[in-house]
């Protein structure tokens, strides 16, 4: 690396005890607790990506009138830390996250973070953070949060001329407390997610403050996930708010949302396509309409549905409701495919299962 890009870290004068710690990594709660530590690169028209550093972790002080509190210039990843069975703790694909990121923060006009830069920041945070990252019992990881923030204050609409790129990092567990059962689904049938041209793609906030109101919709009717159907015709499946979805089907075969602009780029999704491919079953990426899943979902022809993501990993769903229907059983047994592929993943992730895709990436 480059003079200009070496980290400089100033430790927290106020980390957590080691009682503190060890109480919060016995039973982590996802996003609830963050490490002593946070990384901060700052970025001006002018200067670049410059300062790069790791200091304790604590609140931003910002001016009221920064851009990203008005117009919502942001843009954010998720990844985890992993911790092997030897004490090595390594991290998954995140040149991937590297990459998206960039792609997300060109559309919401936000300076590009190198990659060097990006994977440099997740192992210099667990440098000084690693006694942070649990043992692997119970699928706990330590969930880093990078995020990029137009920090400008100025009230113009227009692309900011400061930023900052930050990582926190979050003990975490399994991201369904209550067991692996299958989720309900609400089927939002009034609100969309993305639309053609739009943000979809990106890992923007925005994306998801739009679907908090369908989300609440859904939890007052028992769904902890909602479905959002394509913005344009109604008719096809795009993703969950923050997960991608795969549909197995009774002959094998697996179908999974075409990327169309509009759905998010999973690294998990397409870690799976890659893993149920390498089985020799065929994935097709297409389109899929609310009928096809309708039809073939309660007539048994789609036997397994699951939903993916860096947090939730797999997570076999249940029923999908909407204002007008249900569809499915209420409480399946998990498929077969959906827990074995699940195994799998986190087999190859924690260390366990040899790793024939170089998806690992070390990061002490
Ligand atoms: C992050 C995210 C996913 C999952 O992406 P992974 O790279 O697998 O973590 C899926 N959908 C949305 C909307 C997301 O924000």
């Amino acid at each position: 690396m480059t003079k200009s890009v070496e980290f400089k870290v100033i430790k927290s004068d106020h980390p957590a005890t080691r009682e503190q710690r060890e109480a919060i990594l016995e039973k982590p709660v996802f996003g609830a607790k963050f490490t002593d530590h946070q990384v901060i690169i700052e970025y001006s028209s002018e200067l670049g990506w410059h300062s790069p550093r790791v200091e304790a972790y604590g609140p931003i002080m910002m001016d009221p009138a920064s851009a990203v509190f008005h117009y919502g210039q942001e843009v954010f990843e998720g990844i985890k830390a992993y911790r092997h069975a030897n004490g090595s703790i390594y991290t998954f694909r995140a040149e991937q996250n590297a990459m998206r990121m960039q792609k997300s923060a060109h559309r919401l006009a936000l300076p590009e973070l190198p990659t060097e830069l990006f994977l440099e920041s997740l192992r210099q945070l667990v440098l000084v953070d690693h006694e942070w990252v649990p043992d692997p019992e119970g699928e706990r990881t330590l969930y880093f949060r990078p995020f990029e923030i137009a920090m400008e204050s100025f009230l113009g609409v227009r692309a900011a001329n400061f930023y900052e790129f930050r990582v926190i990092a979050s003990p975490v567990g399994s991201y369904f407390p209550s067991g692996l059962k299958p989720v309900q689904i609400w089927i939002s049938l009034d609100s969309a997610r993305a639309g053609k041209y739009g943000t979809g793609e990106a890992k923007t906030g925005g994306n998801y403050a739009a679907s908090l109101l369908a989300q609440t919709e859904g939890k007052a009717n028992g769904c902890s996930q909602v479905l959002f159907l394509d913005a344009e015709t109604h008719t096809y499946l795009e993703e969950l708010g923050g997960m991608n979805i795969f549909l197995v089907y009774k002959d094998g075969h697996v179908v999974t949302p075409e990327l169309d602009g509009t759905i998010l780029r999973g690294i998990t999704r397409d870690s799976i396509i890659q893993l149920i491919r390498d089985r020799g079953i065929k994935v097709e990426e297409r389109q899929v309409s609310l009928a096809e899943l309708r039809d073939g979902y309660n007539s048994g022809e789609i036997s397994e549905v699951f939903a993916c993501g860096t947090a939730a990993v797999i997570t076999p769903v249940g029923q999908f409701k909407s204002k007008n229907e249900v569809i499915g059983k209420e409480n399946p047994e998990p498929g077969e495919l959906t827990m074995s592929i699940r195994e799998e993943l986190l087999g190859i992730q924690f260390g366990r299962v040899a790793d024939r895709h170089n998806w690992l990436v070390k990061l002490m």
